[in-house]
């Protein structure tokens, strides 16, 4: 899921998944659909 957060007055979409953040919705939901956490590369 996206979580969305309040930031510094900004607003911030989060991947809940991996943890990336997006400042444009759009890119945060798009980004999910391809999300790869189950395999982050970060973790290997
Ligand atoms: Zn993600």
């Amino acid at each position: 899921m996206v979580e969305e957060t309040t930031r510094d007055e900004a607003t911030w979409y989060r991947c809940e998944e991996c943890g990336l953040v997006f400042d444009i919705d759009a890119d945060a939901q798009q980004h999910e659909a391809n999300c790869t956490a189950e395999d982050p590369p970060y973790l290997r």
